[in-house]
């Protein structure tokens, strides 16, 4: 049945610091579910607590809310909404979002995440992950995301990486690489994982003026040693978060892309700061638009593979009032979104589809 929703609302989970929701994002619009989550957890030391018939009750409900002619609030806006056939027979998850800690020794102008590592308590998730195993709630071959704080920092990441290695899951993850992580290094050795690192310069002063820290060479050394040893080109991505007044300049973009060659790294990520575009949202002035086509330009060549992130992606959907043509793929390339899609081919012939479709080679 044709309805709007999204891989996260149909099997996805995120797991946040207190609660689950169904997915961490927050730039569009109706602003996501972490205003207002709908089931909390409790944390007894040895695992978190889910109700989780309540968790797929939930879902439902966002769905019969959706086939109506008044969606979610919460989704409203948002570039992963479609409509398409969302024909879904089982109530099991596939689509995974680890953002439930803070840890991270990287102090970024533009976080609202961070503390200090140990500062805040780790909620322990991975016997519950076990369980929604052992209640066979787990697809196979879907997708994991990790967000956080910095995985260095997660004490269980190694194991949730295990459980969905078996599943033949694939990794989307973030890190600030101030550390180098050997878990990683194995996924990036099997070609399972894309990882993101936002260095968002190349000059040490501006990093430092962004990050707060001391690891400019740390970082970039570490990217370069991911890059080196990854299976599949473009799974180590450099990424530049455009903030206006401090680097928002061609020639930090320069710089950039001339240092992310240079490190042997063949995919670059752009994005703008997620609380700048939230609070300037009607208001973004024509010279970061700008700066998005000239990055796009000046990475072709040097022979990068560009891609847009969620932010700027939604950014330019709203300007644009259609699917950004460098929207972001990592879900759609990979995903059970495909499956809907090539439902959809038919009876589908409007500019998003004719994107999603180019960009997929379906
Ligand atoms: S439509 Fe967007 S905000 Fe709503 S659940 Fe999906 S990803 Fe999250
Ligand atoms: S690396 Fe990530 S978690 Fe750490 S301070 Fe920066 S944005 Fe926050």
């Amino acid at each position: 049945m044709r309805y709007k929703s999204c891989e996260a609302i149909e099997q996805g989970i995120a797991f946040m610091h207190n609660y689950v929701s169904f997915c961490c994002n927050c730039s569009h619009e109706g602003g996501g579910f972490d205003k207002n989550p709908f089931l909390t957890y409790k944390d007894d030391e040895r695992e978190i607590s889910i109700d989780w018939a309540k968790y797929f009750k939930e879902k439902n409900i966002i769905r019969s809310q959706n086939k109506t002619d008044k969606p979610c609030q919460e989704c409203r806006g948002c570039l992963y909404l479609m409509d398409l056939d969302w024909t879904n027979d089982n109530q099991k998850l596939s689509y995974f979002n680890f953002n439930h800690w803070k840890d991270c020794d990287t102090n970024c102008i533009y976080c609202g995440v961070k503390e200090d590592p140990g500062k805040t308590k780790i909620p322990k998730i991975y016997k519950t992950l076990e369980n929604l195993h052992k209640l066979k709630l787990i697809e196979k071959q879907g997708m994991v995301m990790f967000g956080g704080g910095d995985i260095a920092f997660l004490p269980e990441f190694r194991d949730i990486v295990r459980l969905f290695k078996k599943y033949n899951y694939s990794f989307n993850i973030a890190t600030s690489a101030t550390h180098y992580i050997p878990a990683l290094s194995e996924l990036l050795k099997d070609g399972m994982v894309e990882v993101r690192i936002s260095v968002d310069s190349a000059k040490e002063e501006t990093f430092k003026k962004i990050k707060r820290t001391n690891y400019y060479e740390v970082v970039w050394n570490n990217m370069k040693k991911y890059a080196k040893i990854q299976k599949i080109p473009y799974c180590v991505r450099s990424k530049f978060i455009i903030i206006p007044n401090v680097n928002d300049t061609k020639e930090e973009i320069n710089l950039w892309l001339e240092k992310t060659k240079a490190s042997g790294v063949s995919s670059v990520i752009l994005d703008t700061e997620t609380f700048y575009y939230i609070k300037h949202r009607n208001a973004i002035p024509d010279s970061i638009f700008d700066l998005f086509e000239y990055t796009k330009e000046k990475a072709k060549e040097y022979g990068l593979y560009f891609l847009i992130f969620d932010h700027a992606s939604q950014m330019l959907s709203e300007r644009n009032n259609f699917l950004s043509e460098y929207y972001f793929f990592k879900d759609i390339t990979q995903h059970k979104i495909k499956e809907c899609i090539k439902k959809n081919i038919e009876n589908n012939q409007n500019s998003l589809i004719n994107k999603l479709l180019e960009r997929i080679n379906l």
